[in-house]
C-alpha cells in the first residue's frame, strides 16, 4: 500500500516550511510507503513567467528577476543548513547555480531574438519544481532516508498543448511500472511537468501539480492521494472574500468537478478524472493545521453527502464577446468553429447562444486569452458578407451558486434576484444556469466581493439580514440599540443579523456600511463634530450615502419626534428602504400623503410599520388590520390611549390631589417634559386619528374634537415649575368631578372615542363598572373595539402603553417583520 502526498507552493515558501514539510514526510513514511509530489516554492513560477514577459518586452529588468530567484533559493538552503549540518549545502548550491545559469542564457536569447517557443517557455517556468524536489531530496538523504526520484519527463507521457498537456494514463502506468524503486525508499517527483512522445518537457497547466499527484496516484495504484495546501480543506467559498466560509468535510468526485469548473480554487479541474477513474480517495489537508481532518473526496453515492456541498465559486477577470447577426445559421457556424478551436486550445470558458430576441452568441473568456480569442473571432467574421456586430465587455466576473437541485428551489432563486434588486446592480449582464445545480451571475468585477458575501450569508448560511438607519437617539432610540445588542446572540441562532449602518440625530451622522458596533457607538458618536444644524444638509448627506452604497433589506427607524425625517419617507421607499416609525407625525399629517405612501409601499414591495404609534408596544395596529382583513367592521371604539393620563386619573380616584398626581407622573417620567402637552389631549387625538384612519375614515387632525382637560387656560408661556404650582387651583374642580361620578358608582377617565358614524372625540367621561375601561390606571392603556364580530362583549387590548422598554420592543418587533 502506498500513499501519495502533494505539497503546494505555500507549504514550501521558505526554509522553515520546507523543513516542516520534510517532518510530515518522515512521520508519514514511518506508517506507510509514500510518494511525494512537490510544487515550486510560492511565487517562483510567477517570477519565472515574468522573466519571459520582460524579455519579450525588451525590459532588462528580467535580470533583476533572475537575481531575486537566486537570492530566494540561496536563502532557503542557507537556512536549512543552519538547522541541519548534514544537509549537503554545497551540492545544492551547485544545482541552483546550474539552473540560474540556464535561466540567464535562455533569457538572454529570448531577449535578443524577441521570441520564445512553447518548449522554452515550459522549460523555464518549471525550474521551481526541479529545485524544490532537489532540496527535499537532500534534506531527506541527510536524515538517512533512501530516495527514488521520478523524472516525469521520462515517465509521465502527455499529449496535446505543450503548456496545458493531458496525460495518457495507460501509457504512463506502463512506464512507471518499469521503475525499480530502491528498497524502503521515499519516492519524490516534481509536479507540473511531464514529457511528450519526443521526450520533450511539457507542462500540465498552471497549478498543474495537483494533476501530477493524481496521475502518480493512478500509476502506482495509491491507496490515497493527499493534497497538502494552506487551507483546512474545501470551503464553501474563498475565505479571502468571505471569512466565515465553512469546511465541506465530504464531497463526491462529481460535485468537486462541478465546483472546480465554476472557478472554485480547490484543485486543478483536471485532477479529479484520474482519481475518479481509479477510485482513489483524495484528502485536502492543511500543512499549517496538520492534524485537522480536512476534506475527503471520494466516490460518494450516499444522497446525504451528495446533497451537502453548497458553494459559491467565482471566475474573475473574464471578458465577454457578444456577436450578433441577423442570420441564425451564421451563429451556428461561428459556434461550431469556436467549439472546434476550443477543443484543441481550451481558451473559452463558456458559450451561450440566444435565439429568442436576437441572434447572438456570448463568448466568455478568461482575460489571459483575450488577444487570442479576439484574433480568432476577427478572422471568423471577416470576409463574411452579412453584417456582424461585435461587443466586448471587460472586467467581468462569473459568480456561481452551487447547491444541489438549485433549479428546483424557487425560494433560493427568488432570494438571488432579491439580492441583486436590493443592491440595485443595474450593470448586470446575464444570469445563467450552467447545470441543474448551479446558477451563475455575470457581473462587473467591482461588485464581486459584495455579492459573494451576501450570497453566502443569505443562500448558503441562510442568514436573514436587516440593515438599519436609526434616526433619533433619545430614550426609545437608545433603548432599541440596547435591546438589539442584548438579542444579538439569540437572533443569530435564528440566522437573523441586524446591522446598524447609520445613527443620526438632528446634527450628527455616524455611518458605517459594514455595521456600527453597538457597544461603542456612543463614544464614536460623541467624537463626531456637530455639522448639520440645517435639516437640508443632513438629508443631503444621507442621500449621498444611499447613492454611494448598496444596502440589503434596509429599513429606516424613525425614533424622532420631528417632521424632518418623515418628510423624506417617500424618498426612502423609492430607494428600497422599509419604514419603521415610532413617530406619529406622518400618520397624522394630511390624508393625501397618508394614502399616497401606502400606494408607494405596495408598488415598491416594501414595508411600512408603525405599531408603536398607538399603545406603545401593544398590538393595536396589527389587530385592526387583522380585523379588517377578515371582513370585520367597526361599530364603535372607546379607549384610554395615554399612559400619563391613565396614571393621573387613577391617582385622582385614590383621592390624591390633581396637582400632586401630576407631580408624581412627572417624577416617574410618564409625562412629556412639559406636562401641558399631555394635558392638552393633542397626543391622544393623534392616536385616535391613527386608529380611525386605520379603520378607513378619511379624517384630518382638525376633525378630532378635543374637550380640554383643564377647565380654563393656564398661562401657557409660564415655566413648567410655575405651571405645576398653578395646577393647585384645579384640585377642587377634579375632586368635585370624582364625587359626582362616585354618586352613580362611576369613575372619571380621559377617553378617546369613535362613534358608529365615525365622529371622533377626546374628553373626560364617566364610566361604569361594566365598562372595560373602569379599572384602567397606573399608566395602563386599554382599547375596546365594538365590531360586527366582537359584540356585545368588545375586543379589548390592555397593557402598558408607554415607556422606553415596551415602545422600543415594539419597534424591534416591527423590524423583525421586515425579514425577507
Ligand atoms: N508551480 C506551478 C504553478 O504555480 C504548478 C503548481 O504549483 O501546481 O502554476
Amino acid at each position: 500500500m502506498i500513499n501519495v502526498l502533494k505539497f503546494g507552493g505555500t507549504s514550501l515558501a521558505d526554509a522553515k516550511r520546507i523543513i516542516f514539510v520534510s517532518n510530515i514526510i518522515e512521520e508519514k513514511s514511518k506508517i506507510n510507503k509514500i510518494s511525494v509530489v512537490l510544487s515550486a516554492p510560492a511565487t517562483i513560477t510567477n517570477s519565472l513567467e515574468k522573466i519571459i514577459q520582460l524579455c519579450l518586452l525588451k525590459d532588462k529588468n528580467y535580470k533583476k528577476e533572475i537575481q531575486n530567484i537566486k537570492n530566494k533559493f540561496d536563502l532557503i538552503v542557507k537556512n536549512i543548513y543552519k538547522n541541519n549540518k548534514n544537509f549537503l549545502f554545497k551540492k545544492i548550491i551547485k544545482k541552483i547555480n546550474h539552473e540560474i545559469l540556464f535561466l540567464k542564457n535562455t533569457s538572454k536569447k529570448i531577449y535578443l531574438l524577441n521570441k520564445c517557443s512553447k518548449h522554452i517557455f515550459a522549460k523555464v517556468i518549471s525550474r521551481g519544481e526541479i529545485l524544490s524536489t532537489q532540496i527535499m531530496k537532500q534534506i531527506l538523504l541527510s536524515k538517512g532516508h533512501n530516495i527514488t526520484l521520478i523524472n516525469p519527463v521520462k515517465k509521465i507521457l502527455a499529449e496535446g498543448n505543450i503548456l496545458d498537456a493531458y496525460v495518457n494514463i495507460n501509457k504512463s502506468i506502463k512506464k512507471i511500472q518499469k521503475i525499480k524503486f530502491k528498497k524502503n525508499s521515499i519516492i519524490l517527483m516534481p509536479g507540473f511537468i511531464a514529457g511528450n512522445k519526443k521526450k520533450e518537457l511539457v507542462i500540465l497547466g498552471r497549478n498543474g501539480s495537483d494533476y501530477s499527484a493524481a496521475i502518480l496516484s493512478a500509476c502506482i495504484k495509491a491507496q490515497s492521494c493527499e493534497i497538502w495546501t494552506d487551507v483546512d480543506g474545501i470551503l464553501t467559498c474563498d475565505p479571502k472574500i468571505f471569512s466565515n466560509a465553512k469546511i465541506i468535510k465530504k464531497i463526491s468526485y462529481k460535485n468537486v468537478t462541478e465546483i472546480s469548473n465554476l472557478g472554485a480554487k480547490v484543485l486543478h479541474p483536471k485532477t479529479i478524472y484520474p482519481l475518479k477513474k481509479f477510485k482513489i480517495p483524495c484528502y485536502i489537508k492543511n500543512t499549517f493545521n496538520k492534524n485537522f481532518i480536512g476534506t475527503k473526496i471520494s466516490n460518494y453515492s450516499n444522497k446525504k453527502i451528495q446533497n451537502i456541498y453548497p458553494n459559491i465559486a467565482y471566475i474573475k477577470n473574464v471578458t465577454i464577446f457578444i456577436i450578433k447577426t441577423l442570420n441564425q445559421r451564421n451563429i451556428n457556424k461561428i459556434y461550431k468553429n469556436l467549439l472546434k478551436i476550443n477543443k484543441k486550445e481550451s481558451i473559452i470558458l463558456f458559450f451561450s447562444i440566444n435565439f429568442i430576441h436576437r441572434q447572438s452568441i456570448n463568448i466568455y473568456v478568461n482575460n489571459i486569452h483575450f488577444e487570442k480569442v479576439n484574433f480568432i473571432i476577427k478572422k471568423l467574421i471577416f470576409n463574411k458578407k452579412e453584417t456582424y456586430k461585435k461587443k466586448i465587455y471587460k472586467k467581468i466576473s462569473i459568480i456561481s451558486i452551487i447547491k444541489p437541485k438549485l433549479y428546483q428551489n424557487k425560494k433560493i432563486i427568488q432570494n438571488i434576484y432579491q439580492i441583486l434588486y436590493d443592491l440595485n446592480i443595474k450593470t448586470m449582464y446575464d444570469i445563467k444556469n450552467f447545470s441543474k445545480n448551479s446558477i451563475s451571475l455575470i457581473i462587473k468585477s467591482k461588485y464581486k466581493n459584495k455579492i459573494i458575501n451576501l450570497l453566502h450569508k443569505k443562500i448558503i448560511n441562510n442568514y436573514k439580514i436587516i440593515q438599519i438607519f436609526l434616526f433619533g437617539i433619545g430614550g426609545i432610540g437608545q433603548t432599541l440599540l440596547k435591546q438589539i445588542n442584548q438579542e444579538k446572540k439569540s437572533l443569530k441562532k435564528k440566522n437573523i443579523i441586524i446591522k446598524i449602518c447609520l445613527i443620526s440625530n438632528s446634527n450628527k451622522i455616524l455611518f458605517q456600511e459594514k455595521g456600527i458596533k453597538i457597544n461603542s457607538w456612543k463614544e464614536k458618536f460623541h467624537t463626531i463634530k456637530k455639522k448639520y444644524f440645517q435639516e437640508k444638509f443632513l438629508i443631503n448627506k444621507i442621500k449621498k450615502i444611499i447613492k454611494k452604497n448598496n444596502f440589503i433589506n434596509p429599513s429606516i427607524v424613525d425614533c424622532t419626534s420631528s417632521k424632518k425625517i418623515s418628510k423624506e419617507y417617500l424618498y426612502f421607499i423609492k430607494n428600497k428602504f422599509n419604514i419603521i416609525t415610532a413617530n406619529k407625525k406622518f400618520n397624522t399629517g394630511n390624508i393625501t400623503d397618508y394614502k399616497n405612501i401606502r400606494k408607494k409601499i405596495n408598488i415598491n414591495n416594501k414595508k411600512f410599520f408603525y405599531e408603536t404609534n398607538v399603545g406603545g408596544g401593544l398590538p393595536v395596529i396589527q389587530t385592526i388590520q387583522n380585523l379588517k382583513q377578515t371582513g370585520d367592521k367597526l361599530i364603535n371604539f372607546k379607549g384610554i390611549l395615554s399612559g400619563s393620563l391613565s396614571f393621573i386619573f387613577g391617582k385622582l380616584e385614590q383621592k390624591i390631589l390633581f396637582s400632586d398626581a401630576i407631580k408624581q407622573a412627572k417624577e416617574k417620567g410618564l409625562t412629556e417634559p412639559d406636562p401641558r402637552e399631555d394635558l392638552s389631549g393633542l397626543d391622544v387625538a393623534r392616536k385616535l386619528l391613527i386608529i380611525a384612519r386605520e379603520f378607513g375614515y378619511s379624517l384630518e387632525l382638525k376633525d378630532i374634537q378635543i374637550k380640554k382637560i383643564l377647565p380654563q387656560l393656564c398661562n401657557s408661556n409660564s415655566t413648567v415649575q410655575k405651571f405645576l404650582k398653578e395646577t393647585k387651583k384645579f384640585n377642587k374642580y377634579f375632586l368635585n368631578k370624582i364625587k359626582s361620578a362616585k354618586k352613580n358608582n362611576k369613575k372619571i377617565k380621559f377617553i378617546a372615542k369613535i362613534s358608529n358614524k365615525g365622529k371622533c372625540t377626546v374628553q373626560i367621561e364617566e364610566v361604569d363598572k361594566k365598562d372595560p375601561l373602569y379599572e384602567i390606571k397606573n399608566g395602563e392603556n386599554a382599547l375596546s373595539f365594538y365590531t360586527k364580530y366582537y359584540q356585545p362583549i368588545p375586543l379589548v387590548i390592555r397593557g402598558y402603553g408607554a415607556g422606553k422598554k415596551v415602545t422600543a420592543s415594539g419597534v424591534l418587533s416591527d423590524l423583525l417583520k421586515t425579514i425577507v
